[in-house]
Parts: structure tokens; C-alpha cells; sequence
């Protein structure tokens, strides 16, 4: 999935890119490991441009993944819309050395660079596809979580403790007013 900058046209390259199984194994469990696995393999479509020398990368893919709900922990699949459009920079010429002031400003700007002339998708599709996973993965919208005192999935079976719990704000109510 690397791209020569010089051979798009103004009228863009049309995406079609198989995303194999091992890859995205790696995207999630790589450098900022997450607690996603992929199940399948997929593919990304979408459009590459250029505009003078800035390249923009339209592109979407689907992913099946697997992840523990943040709420029940119960490992459950789901599908993760991946959906994005970036512009990339030519990376400045090392040649001509910039202050050291003007670089740290450069990275403000949170621009996106290619190098040498070179276009990595991979690169530009591993940072979208992070920023695209779910914070708070819940296997369902009403997921009942755990017990929080004996811990029982709360989804597959009612714990005797429901009746004695009382909200320990009350609880702190109750023994300001005994005293
Ligand atoms: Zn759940
Ligand atoms: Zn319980």
C-alpha cells in the first residue's frame, strides 16, 4: 500500500486494498496494544488525490472485532466503522535544517507527512483505525454490567445481594442524621 506521490493523477487512484487478518492482528496488538482482536480480514476502498504536492486520502473500511464489554466484561463481536479523510504533507527537506523553534512548531500543527516522495497507507490507516475504536465497548445498549458486590454478570443471573444494596449516598444520609 505504498503509493509513488508522482504517479497520482489530479484525477485521483481509485482504492481497493485488501487488509489481511495478520496485519490488523498486529495494528492491535502492536506498538499501543488494545484489547480489540480482529476476526476477519477486510478491505479498504476509497479515493487518493493530489492537490499541488499535499495528497488526500479518502477511504473507509469495516472491521469484525472482538473486545471484552467495558461494563459486563463478556467478550462480544461487534463491527467497527472505519471512516476518514486526511491530507498529507511532503515531509520538509532535511536539507534545509530548520530552527529548532520552527520544528517544534511543525509539530504542532499535527500535520501529516509522507517521506521521500513515498505515500504509506498503512502508516495513515493504523493511526484512523485507533482513533476510530469504541472508548467504552458494551456488548448491548441495556447490558445490566456486573453486581458490584459478589460480582455476578448481572445479564445472565440475579444475585441475591440486590435487596439488601442501599445507594451509599443514602448510607451517608442515614448515619448524619443518627448523629
Ligand atoms: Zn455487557
Ligand atoms: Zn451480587
Amino acid at each position: 500500500m505504498e503509493f509513488r506521490v508522482a504517479d497520482i493523477s489530479q484525477a485521483g487512484v481509485k482504492l481497493d486494498e485488501p487488509l489481511e487478518l495478520h496485519w490488523l492482528t498486529e495494528v492491535f496488538s502492536g506498538d499501543f496494544p488494545t484489547p480489540f482482536k480482529p476476526l476477519s480480514a477486510s478491505h479498504l476502498t476509497g479515493r487518493l488525490r493530489r492537490v499541488g504536492e499535499q495528497v488526500v486520502v479518502e477511504a473507509a473500511c469495516k472491521l469484525d472485532l472482538q473486545a471484552p464489554c467495558s461494563s459486563c466484561l463478556e467478550k462480544f463481536d461487534m463491527e467497527v466503522p472505519v471512516k476518514f479523510m486526511v491530507t498529507l504533507q511532503p515531509a520538509p527537506a532535511k536539507a534545509r535544517q530548520l530552527p529548532s523553534e520552527l520544528e517544534l512548531g511543525l509539530e504542532d500543527l499535527d500535520e501529516i507527512f509522507y517521506h521521500d516522495g513515498v505515500l504509506d497507507l498503512r502508516d495513515v490507516l493504523r493511526e484512523q483505525i485507533i482513533l476510530s475504536l469504541p472508548m467504552f465497548p458494551k456488548c448491548s445498549d441495556n447490558c445490566q454490567g456486573l453486581c458490584p458486590t459478589c460480582g455476578a454478570n448481572l445479564n445472565r443471573e440475579q444475585c441475591s445481594c440486590q435487596e439488601g444494596i442501599v445507594d451509599p449516598r443514602w448510607l451517608a444520609l442515614k448515619s448524619f442524621k443518627t448523629t
